[in-house]
């Protein structure tokens, strides 16, 4: 018992220091890792990338992965990371940033876009993550969980423990981060003067029983269901509001 009510204050002194607010949400997050640490995770994985995949040479694509990646990085105001994006060649609908800021787009996904600002927002989405720190959240989370699940093995409630937090924890957690990100992309694809309209026009032409077999990738791990959707109707005017105030407007972009 004394072992258990240590762990438990010790659990608590960590997530207290851990402590940290999301950009943009405001939302209280609890982190271990450092910047730094993250920083080097995500160029390590960044560079396996790079070394595994070609380039695309697809002149269209790779000048509005420029004109929307220069605007969301400067729209982030974020400094710390070291912000790098590139265009990889593969029939995979896939897109990722990185801890650290490590940016890629896989040209199937750029395949299944009409223009600039659809592709702002998949982009914005995954930025998102890294500025969120998600992973970090995530790995901390992690840490707490075993943590836990070695107190109360002595105890005999490890599993029920185990399985509890998986439940209560992670699995809505994740789903929980899609949201932020989706909240968060929006304000700044609107912040970088794409009109964030575009976003939800890309999202309905993937709802349910629209060719969604064929789909791969980014889309089948970010299934555009109703309440998904309807989530991103609710922070519409706080985009639309952003937009309006954006200096430099690029509404849709470029068609790709
Ligand atoms: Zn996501």
């Amino acid at each position: 018992m004394k072992s258990l009510l240590t762990a438990l204050a010790l659990m608590g002194l960590v997530m207290m220091t851990g402590c940290r607010t999301v950009p943009l949400t405001g939302r209280s997050q609890f982190i271990l890792t450092s910047v730094e640490t993250e920083k080097t995770m995500g160029l390590g994985a960044f560079n396996e990338y790079k070394s595994k995949l070609p380039r695309s040479v697809n002149a269209t694509y790779n000048a509005a992965m420029d004109n929307c990646a220069r605007a969301l990085i400067r729209a982030t105001q974020y400094k710390e990371y070291d912000w790098e994006y590139t265009v990889f060649q593969s029939k995979t609908q896939n897109a990722f940033c990185l801890p650290g800021g490590k940016i890629a787009v896989y040209t199937g996904i750029m395949d299944i876009m009409n223009n600039e600002a659809e592709l702002a927002f998949v982009v914005a989405h995954e930025i998102a993550h890294a500025l969120a720190r998600h992973s970090g959240e995530q790995m901390a989370w992690g840490a707490v969980q075993s943590m836990g699940v070695s107190v109360l093995k002595e105890s005999g409630y490890g599993a029920a423990f185990e399985s509890a937090s998986e439940y209560g924890v992670m699995l809505p957690f994740s789903r929980k981060h899609e949201y932020e990100a989706d909240q968060m992309g929006l304000l700044l694809m609107a912040k970088a003067g794409y009109n964030p309209r575009a976003a939800l026009e890309f999202w309905s032409r993937f709802t349910a029983g629209s060719a969604s077999s064929s789909l791969n990738g980014w889309m089948s791990t970010h299934p555009a269901d109703a309440d998904r959707i309807q989530a991103m109707r609710q922070h519409l005017p706080a985009a639309e509001a952003e937009y309006a105030r954006a200096t430099s407007k690029k509404g849709y972009g470029m068609s790709i």
